[in-house]
């Protein structure tokens, strides 16, 4: 088995046994594979492990390995999202992790509907409420979903978020535990959106995450190996 192929067993093993510590079924998980900075042959094995989804931070490094990779394959945008890049944006992207204005959403609704398409999106939550960190503050998440809301060209499907760099991943629970009870919050208040998904965890607290509600988790090094110093 390829390098690729045994961190993705035992990430799909840590994943099932964190679900069922839950009380939650394995399928009940998505997997998102982080691939931003790792190379096209890089993806060329995960996809040969049968990895089909795929995030990625940056418009234009996501254009150029769509470009070398073809169909078949779905991706993510989880990083910020200029208001420039919305129309390259939507050709590219299933689902985008990353909005954080009604000024982006407006931008997203006005383009979905020139070009014919409904565009899923999630809301990303600052949970740690740190001015360095993207994302509306949780506060303000229910009003930002409830404009979305109204806008046919956008669908809201949920929230993202982010715990805090620590090397405990217990430190991120909290976090894990606010934004989930904020997506339930909002799911009730506005029925309207369908707030499904919860996207939280990454490598070093997908479990933790898993455990407290997490419906899809991002992971990037745990699956392709350390980013080197400096890339994000
Ligand atoms: C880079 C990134 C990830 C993946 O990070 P890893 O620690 O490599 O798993 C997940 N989510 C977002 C928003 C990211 O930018």
């Amino acid at each position: 088995m390829s390098d690729f192929g045994a961190r993705l067993t035992q990430i799909r093993e840590r994943m099932a046994r964190a679900a069922r510590r839950a009380g939650r079924g394995p399928d009940e998980i998505t997997l998102l594979a982080v691939s931003k900075t790792f190379s096209v042959p890089a993806i060329e094995e995960a996809i040969s492990c049968g990895v089909t989804r795929f995030g990625e931070s940056r418009v234009q490094e996501a254009e150029a390995k769509v470009d070398a990779l073809g169909g078949h394959i779905s991706w993510d945008m989880i990083g910020h999202l200029q208001r420039n890049k919305v129309a390259r944006a939507l050709s590219l992207f299933g689902l985008i992790h990353s909005l954080d204005s009604l000024r982006l959403a407006e931008r997203i609704n006005r383009l979905a509907i020139e070009q014919g398409q409904v565009q899923d999106v999630l809301v990303e939550v600052n949970v740690t409420a740190d001015a360095a960190r993207t994302g509306v503050l949780p506060e303000q998440a229910e009003a930002l979903v409830r404009e979305a809301v109204a806008y046919p060209g956008l669908r809201v499907r949920g929230l993202m978020g982010m715990a805090p760099h620590s090397p405990d991943p217990e430190h991120a629970r909290p976090h894990f535990v606010k934004l989930a009870s904020l997506r339930e919050r909002i799911a009730q208040a506005v029925p309207a959106a369908s707030m499904e998904v919860l996207s939280m965890g990454m490598s070093g607290d997908f479990e933790v995450a898993i455990e407290e509600g997490a419906s899809l988790i991002r992971v990037g090094s745990a699956l392709f190996g350390r980013r080197n110093a400096g890339e994000r």
